[in-house]
């Protein structure tokens, strides 16, 4: 096997040879595929270790939106949550426009809106937040012509609004992610008693190789809290919020990407709807407040539900020969008092060693920036390649056999 011109050969013929990087990074999702670009763009030496497929747990399972923060201002209030994540979405764009932190032109959005609807007019005070200065170039309330196909049946008499939010396919975005760096993405779960300190980095003692990292960044979503243990790092520490997730097999011939405002009692969408590409149809993936609620229900409970919820929903369609399965999923995050909902994304270091996750899909940008702020300039040098498998895309939860 020859090196790339920019790669250095491994220890890997000699296991004893160490080989030096800038950073490795821990685990394959969108917080390290993305912090791999930043950083590889910027001249470090980077590696990426993966243990299964990449995008890993949380960002296969994912929804896609990339949001503004508006469905955490439901009370009729803007918050620290919804503004610290308002921005993202035009930083996003710029990315697909190929400007921007990373260069994702050429990539699709599954849809470039997001929308909000409920099956009455009456949303309460929500009407006159809504129309407010405040949200200005947020929101903006549809008339009937506009409305996406599966408004337009004359049953629906109710408000919809078309929020500047929008759907990625998250295997495409991964797939864009991967392209750039994909040489130095390597197939290994990291086990805790292969990292030792060394020279004010870390040494990692990988079949074949040794690597020498100035820094070790863990972006192993729920991963990471075992590696904190064993690392012995006791602060910052990681929760996890579960989700039961709903999956629609359907022969509805539309997609939608909509919050569900209808009779809605807490600051929360009733069910957040996307639809991903299902053979020749489309699959709806349900999250939102009947993911909350549904994890203290058994899968056939949630299902009954969920069958109840979209009939009452989106009454026009009917839901008696959907086929409806679950998915359970935890968000992994920094720990919170109280096990809330963290508002930013969320990077701190450690000695050599950096803490990441993104939070949200949304707030990887964010991310972004709190690493690179953590990290001295590059040393130049070539990557190294490592006799280790390349790491391949992960699948969906509800990809086909
Ligand atoms: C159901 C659901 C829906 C969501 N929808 C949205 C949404 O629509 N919009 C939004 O903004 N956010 C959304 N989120 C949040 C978002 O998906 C996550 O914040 C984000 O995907 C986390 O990415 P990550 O890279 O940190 O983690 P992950 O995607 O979980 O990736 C971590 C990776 O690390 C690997 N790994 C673990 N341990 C090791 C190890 N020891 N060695 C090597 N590799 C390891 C794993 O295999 C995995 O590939 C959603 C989350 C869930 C659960």
């Amino acid at each position: 096997m020859t090196a790339a011109p920019d790669q250095a050969p491994a220890g890997g013929r000699d296991p004893t040879a160490a080989v030096d990087v800038d950073a490795a990074i821990v685990g394959g999702g969108i917080a390290g595929l993305w912090l791999a670009n930043l950083l590889h763009a910027r001249g470090y030496r980077t590696v990426v270790l993966e243990a299964d497929g990449i995008g890993g747990s949380q960002t296969l399972a994912s929804q896609g939106m990339i949001h503004g923060g508006l469905k955490y201002a439901l009370s009729g209030n803007l918050t620290g949550a919804s503004e610290a994540i308002a921005g993202m979405p035009e930083r996003w764009r710029r990315c697909l426009a190929g400007g921007g932190d990373v260069d994702l032109g050429g990539l699709e959005p599954l849809s470039d809106r997001y929308y909000m609807f409920a099956t009455s007019t009456a949303l309460g005070r929500l009407t006159s937040f809504f129309a407010s200065r405040t949200l200005r170039g947020r929101i903006r309330r549809l008339e009937p012509p506009e409305y996406p196909a599966a408004f337009a049946d004359p049953a629906f008499r109710g408000v919809v609004y078309e929020l500047n939010d929008f759907v990625l396919d998250t295997p495409d975005l991964l797939a864009a992610l991967l392209r750039p760096v994909a040489d130095r993405v390597y197939r290994h779960r990291l086990l805790p008693g292969e990292v030792t300190p060394a020279d004010g980095g870390c040494e990692l003692r990988l079949p074949g190789a040794r690597l020498r990292a100035r820094r070790l960044i863990l972006t192993a979503g729920a991963g990471t809290g075992a590696l904190l243990d064993h690392l012995g790092i006791a602060s910052p520490r990681m929760q996890l919020r579960p989700l039961h997730q709903v999956l629609v097999r359907h022969d509805y011939p539309h997609p939608l990407y909509a919050h569900c405002l209808t009779g809605i009692r807490r600051p929360e969408p009733r069910m957040t709807i996307t639809s991903h590409r299902d053979g020749d149809g489309w699959l709806w993936y349900l999250g939102g407040q009947i993911a909350g609620d549904g994890v203290a229900m058994s899968d056939a409970e949630l299902a009954d539900h969920a069958r109840r919820e979209l009939a009452a929903c989106l009454p026009w369609i009917s839901w008696e020969r959907a086929g409806i399965s679950t998915l359970r999923v935890d968000r992994a995050e920094p720990e919170q008092t109280g096990g809330r909902r963290p508002d930013e994304a969320f990077a701190a270091a450690v000695g050599p060693t950096v803490v990441a996750w993104p939070t949200k899909l949304s707030l990887v940008p964010d991310l972004g920036d709190k690493v690179l702020a953590l990290l001295d300039p590059p040393r130049p040098g070539p990557a190294p390649r490592l006799e280790l498998p390349r790491a391949g895309l992960g699948r969906v939860p509800w990809s086909r056999p």
